[in-house]
C-alpha cells in the first residue's frame, strides 16, 4: 500500500496531538511529536541553567547542543511513544507550564531547529508517518502528501489545556494558561526562521466545535482516499 507522510501544524493545544496518535494508530503509523523534542531541548536549558527568569544564555545553549540526544520509545501500556533526554524519560517533566513558559524563545534559534528538523527528517525517510508541529508542512515535509492546519480559537485551546494540567495535578490558574497560549503563539509566528505559518496546499480545520472523534473521521478519510489511489 501506498504510505504517505501526513504534517499537521496549527497553534498550541488545539488538539493536535491527540488526532495525530489516534490516525497514526489507525493507519499503523508512526507518530512524532516534535513539540516534544523542543521541549526536550528547553528542559535541558532549564536544567543546566541557559534559561530562566530574566536570562536566555543562547550561546551556552547552541555550544551544548551536541550534548542533547533526543530519543522516543514506544510504551506499549500507554500507546505512545515517550521522550526521552540523554536516555532519561522526560515525558512528564516537559509537560509543565514552566517548561511551556520558555520553549518558544528556545525554538527560535535557527541552530535548535536546524538540529532537530534533521532528525525530524530521518525519522519520516521512509514515509508512514504522522507528524505534528508548526513547521511540518512548511519546512520538515514541504512534499508531504497531506497537510492540515488546525486552529481553534484562543479561549477554546487554554480551556482544553488547563483542563488537561489540572487533571495531572499541577497549581495553576487558567489566566496564566491562557496568557501562555497566546504568548507562545505570538512568538511562533513572529519568528524569522521557519513561523508558524498554514502551508499554501494545507487544508484548513477549525476544531472548536467539533468533537475528536469527528475530527479524526475526516482526516482519515482524506488519508485514505490519498493512501488508496
Ligand atoms: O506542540 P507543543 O505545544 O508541545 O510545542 C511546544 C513549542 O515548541 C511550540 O510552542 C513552539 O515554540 C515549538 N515548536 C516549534 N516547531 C515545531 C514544534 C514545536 O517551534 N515543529
Amino acid at each position: 500500500m501506498n504510505k504517505i507522510v501526513i504534517a499537521i501544524d496549527g497553534f498550541s493545544s488545539t488538539g493536535k496531538s491527540t488526532v495525530a496518535k489516534q490516525l497514526a494508530k489507525k493507519l499503523n503509523y508512526i507518530y512524532v511529536d516534535t513539540g516534544a523534542m523542543y521541549r526536550a531541548v528547553t528542559y535541558f536549558a532549564l536544567e543546566n541553567n541557559c534559561i530562566g527568569e530574566g536570562f536566555f544564555n543562547k550561546e551556552d545553549l547552541i555550544a551544548s547542543l551536541e550534548r542533547i540526544k533526543i530519543t522516543f520509545k514506544f510504551n506499549e501500556a500507554l500507546g505512545f511513544a515517550e521522550v526521552y533526554l540523554n536516555d532519561k524519560n522526560i515525558e512528564s517533566d516537559i509537560r509543565t507550564l514552566k517548561v511551556s513558559q520558555y520553549v518558544s524563545p528556545v525554538a527560535t534559534l535557527s541552530e535548535v531547529r536546524s538540529k532537530l528538523v534533521e532528525q525530524q527528517q530521518l525519522m519520516g525517510k521512509d514515509k508512514g508517518i504522522v507528524m505534528d508541529g508548526r513547521d511540518i508542512g512548511t519546512v520538515v515535509f514541504p512534499e508531504a502528501e497531506l497537510k492540515i492546519f488546525m486552529t481553534a480559537s484562543a479561549e477554546t485551546r487554554a480551556k482544553r489545556r488547563y483542563k488537561e494540567l489540572l487533571e495531572r495535578g499541577d497549581d495553576l490558574t487558567y489566566e496564566a494558561v491562557l496568557e501562555n497560549v497566546t504568548t507562545r503563539d505570538h512568538i511562533d509566528s513572529t519568528r524569522e526562521d521557519s513561523p508558524l505559518v498554514k502551508a499554501e496546499d494545507a487544508l484548513e480545520i477549525d476544531n472548536s466545535e467539533l468533537t475528536i472523534k469527528e475530527q479524526l473521521a475526516s482526516i482519515l478519510e482524506m488519508a485514505n482516499q490519498i493512501i488508496l489511489k
